[in-house]
């Protein structure tokens, strides 16, 4: 039974693989970093998620998300638990995440130990000499700057 489960919970994990971030489609929420545990009691299956960052309106439609991609899989009683301690913080990012974002033309976060005041690179021409046009970009979770170099605005997925 044991390993029966172990089975079903990897097969979780592959599913929620594919559950991609609703304000950027190139992650996963496993790229994301926020899906912290997948559990089994009996017949009901707990996914625990810790959210980017409280009040973040894209932490419901990937609650739907989830609960949609499980139940199209057969999984029925799903249960989606938010913890929120301890806090997400950009370095559960994956490395591969933080890949697909600069692909992606949107600047990938800095590990939070880093001095805070540098500029992010450029994801265009990956210069250093870029400049702060607003704290907010696209979304909230975003800040918009500029490359000195190519001119090309871009969104930096903030630290926090
Ligand atoms: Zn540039």
């Amino acid at each position: 039974m044991v390993v029966e489960n172990n089975i079903i919970i990897e097969a979780l994990w592959v599913l929620l693989e594919q559950v991609p971030d609703p304000e950027i489609p190139v992650l996963s929420i496993l790229d994301l970093g926020i899906v912290r545990d997948v559990q089994m009691h009996g017949e009901q299956i707990e996914i625990i998620i810790t959210p980017t960052y409280s009040g973040c309106p894209a932490m419901d439609a990937i609650s739907m998300d989830i609960r949609l991609k499980l139940i199209e899989n057969g999984f029925k009683d799903v249960k989606i638990t938010s913890i929120l301690s301890p806090a997400w913080t950009t370095d559960w990012m994956t490395q591969e995440g933080k890949i697909k974002l600069k692909k992606y033309g949107i600047a990938p976060p800095k590990m939070s130990g880093n001095s805070s005041d540098s500029s992010p690179v450029c994801p265009q021409c990956s210069s250093a000499d870029t400049k702060l046009l607003s704290q907010f970009g696209s979304t909230a979770c975003k800040a918009l700057y500029q490359c000195n170099d190519c001119k090309e605005p871009f969104d930096y997925f903030k630290c926090h």
